[in-house]
């Protein structure tokens, strides 16, 4: 078996301890006899299984009272339209820095009137807003400010959230679990599992009570998000395999000693990274600006598409596996999420500055 470093920018890299112990338990789920995609939902081994998981979410988020768990199928971008279906009534405000926000508010304009509370588009999405109370222009009747803690494309991350007045959603698809958060600054959080936590065909997300009695219940049962928090998210069948995947993810968190220990892992093998860029003297070129940037994806240019291709196919050969930028912006990107070793972004700096040596 040769595993390669895997920078993909999702899916992407899992933890080889828990890889390893899917398959092992693979055929026999708990000494049921059977596989975890064998049995049913509504057996006491699969409810076991889906409560724990919800128990060491909230354990390792602190997750508060009045806040509920819940587990659906589909994408992030399923979410672009469920959040506006359920919670948009007047207005939304929209938070533009990157691509990923900027399909959250496209998607909901089917559902009602939005508006763009800043936006870095004319800047090319280097840098995440600055936003308070005085310099935000908020609209009556704003039901929600909607923001994307990571921008998985052009590598910005939210360093502290807004806090406006009004409820805040927040995509955490691309940095969910990989630092603490205050889940209490947010009433709707939402993640797609498939960048830092499991395989691809799963939602987690954590809603606010409070904020759910406002929610629209004129749309399908189906489509509301109180119907699986008043249903146990077993509604319908969950996606058995990947809430059981994210049971054993978040035991690896915890045996590792959990977010504040997974952050302080993550700041170190981002800083590995962008010390490379920040000391090539302008061989490689850093796309976020300093204090936005991403532990998550580190995005940058070299000084030609072309040399930039050569990066990709090299490393490649290096065994360095899905640095090339995402087809929409080019350039390079290596995300770092969780399961990437500090070895693997150290294997990644030496390639670098191999690189470099070559080529100027
Ligand atoms: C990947 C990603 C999405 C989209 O996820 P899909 O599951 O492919 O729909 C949405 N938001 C962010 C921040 C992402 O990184």
């Amino acid at each position: 078996m040769n595993r390669v470093y895997n920078f993909n920018a999702g899916p992407s890299a899992m933890p080889l301890e828990v890889l390893r112990e899917v398959q092992e338990e693979f055929l026999d789920f708990n000494h049921t006899g059977m596989s975890v995609v064998e049995i049913s939902h509504r057996s006491a081994a699969y409810q076991a299984m889906q409560d724990e998981t919800e128990t060491l979410l909230k354990e390792l988020l602190h997750i508060p009272d009045g806040y509920h768990v819940i587990f659906m199928q589909g994408g992030g971008s399923m979410q672009f339209i469920l959040h506006a279906q359920n919670f948009l009534r007047h207005k939304g405000a929209y938070v533009k820095t990157g691509s990923w926000s900027s399909k959250a508010q496209e998607a909901a304009k089917f559902y009602g009137a939005t508006y763009e509370l800043a936006s870095g588009e004319a800047q090319n999405y280097k840098a995440i807003p600055l936003l308070t109370k005085d310099t935000v222009d908020l609209q009556p009747d704003t039901d929600y400010v909607y923001i994307t803690s990571n921008e998985t494309i052009h590598g910005l991350e939210w360093k502290t959230f807004p806090k406006l007045g009004v409820p805040l959603i927040c995509d955490m698809s691309s940095d969910f679990l990989s630092r603490p958060v205050d889940v209490s600054q947010f009433d709707f959080i939402y993640a797609g599992i498939q960048k830092n936590v499991g395989p691809a065909g799963c939602v987690i997300a954590i809603v606010k009570d409070e904020f759910l009695e406002k929610a629209r219940t004129d749309i399908p049962p189906y489509l509301q998000y109180a119907t699986f928090v008043k249903k146990d998210s077993t509604y319908n069948t969950p996606p058995v395999f990947c809430i059981y995947f994210v049971n054993k993810v978040l035991h690896w968190l915890k045996n590792l000693g959990g977010l504040d220990v997974m952050e302080a892992r993550n700041k170190k093998k981002a800083k590995l990274i962008y010390d490379v860029i920040d000391n090539s003297q302008g061989f490689y070129i850093g796309h976020a600006e300093k204090n936005s940037r991403s532990l998550m994806n580190v995005t940058f240019n070299l000084q030609t598409p072309e040399l930039e291709k050569r990066f990709a196919e090299e490393a490649t050969k290096a065994d360095l596996i899905g640095l090339k930028g995402h087809r929409s912006v080019g350039g390079c990107r290596a995300s770092l999420y969780n399961a990437v070793t500090p070895e693997g972004c150290e294997a990644l700096v030496d390639f670098m500055q191999r690189f470099q040596t070559l080529h100027s």
